[in-house]
């Protein structure tokens, strides 16, 4: 903690919480009392500050509306077993929205900055943070640019920042997927390895239409050719063929997902062989015909662990088995439950205590 980080907190006169009915949370529909922000200007973070959840006044002129300079981050924290506030892996989700805010040209944020505001802000607002099962706060951090003015340039101003909403398990059913052959999220030389906002909003008409036809998700594929298997949604994709963990690497057009890394983690340390390369859909579909794919899923903050059941592949649906609780999706899954809730030792050092 630093001491010399001036954060103003202004708290709210009329709190929301008893109206929320936490058995029944919508995804992101629901945000807690307080937010965090921070106005970049001159150079310098300035303005630091715990308000209350309220709307922005916003210039139609603002530069974020029109050329896109706009990033986010997702991260949730747990009411652990003993009651603290407990975030998963807090810093790499800063690494990486420093790493977008490098791409698209916007400042990056100080770690000290970011981790007092968040603690802060949940200090604030812990009653917010849910204890039923599956359920947590889903923390939303996010910057984008604020000078007033059509001309195309990189702006000189920026607004961060942090809110968070209350959240159930995200996908309540095995997701059937499409591969996606004609469209594409990333390329090479491209912005796919940030979060940035106009990522999510091109891929929304191919989901769209993919959904239209009955599935949930696409599998993302490679830009060049579409022969190779890249990502879905706002998860990584994860493989287990003939006792092998196999995901993507990361790049200019696969994520660097937190979930990813500690899933390739806990499968090291649970003696499951894991290879980081490239999969070829005709490798998956191969293993599909001959019995060797075992298990397929998405790795991401929002589901942790989202098992598919179908996948679809030039006109065929490709039915899999449903995952048990014996497979390594499930034990991943679990395990990382039940660190978040504090019943496991961190022997990797992922919590941080925020409140
Ligand atoms: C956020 C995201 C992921 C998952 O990252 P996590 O850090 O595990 O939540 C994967 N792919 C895309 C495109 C994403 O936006």
């Amino acid at each position: 903690m630093i001491a010399t980080l001036d954060i103003k907190i202004q708290k709210t006169t009329q709190s929301r919480l008893s109206s929320v009915d936490f058995n029944n949370l919508q995804f992101g529909k629901i945000f807690s009392d307080h937010m965090f922000v921070a106005d970049f200007s001159e150079g310098e973070w300035r303005n630091l500050a715990v308000v209350p959840y309220a709307n922005l006044s916003l210039s139609p002129a603002l530069s974020a509306l029109h050329y896109g300079q706009a990033i986010f981050e997702g991260l949730k924290a747990y009411l652990s077993d003993n009651q603290e506030v407990i975030s998963f892996r807090p810093l790499e989700n800063l690494a990486r929205m420093n790493k977008s805010a490098v791409r698209m040209c916007m400042p990056e944020l100080p770690e000290e900055i970011f981790a007092e505001g968040l603690s802060q802000l949940l200090q604030l607002d812990k009653a917010w943070v849910p204890s039923q099962e599956g359920s947590s706060l889903y923390i939303r951090p996010l910057m984008f640019a604020t000078d007033e003015g059509v001309g195309l340039r990189p702006s000189e101003t920026y607004k961060f920042i942090i809110m968070t909403s209350p959240v159930g398990a995200y996908y309540p059913h095995p997701v059937r997927v499409k591969v996606e052959t004609h469209y594409t999220r990333a390329a090479e030389g491209g912005v796919g390895l940030a979060k940035n906002a106009g990522n999510y909003g091109g891929s929304m008409y191919p989901a769209k239409l993919a959904q239209e036809q009955g599935y949930d998700q696409l599998i993302w594929t490679d830009a060049k050719d579409h022969q190779f298997v890249e990502e879905a949604g706002t998860m990584n994709l994860m493989f287990k063929i003939s006792g092998t963990l196999l995901t993507a690497p990361t790049g200019d057009t696969i994520l660097d997902g937190v979930t990813r890394k500690s899933i390739i983690q806990i499968a090291r340390d649970m003696g499951v062989s894991v290879e980081e390369r490239r999969i070829a859909i005709s490798e998956m579909i191969a293993a599909i015909h001959n019995g060797t794919l075992e298990e397929a899923f998405g790795a991401g903050t929002a589901a942790t662990v989202a098992p598919i059941c179908a996948i679809a592949y030039e006109g065929t649906d490709y039915e899999l088995a449903p995952l048990t609780d014996e497979s390594f999706a499930f034990r991943a899954k679990k395990y990382l439950t039940d660190l978040c809730k504090g019943k496991v030792a961190d022997r990797h050092n992922w919590l941080l205590k925020l409140a």
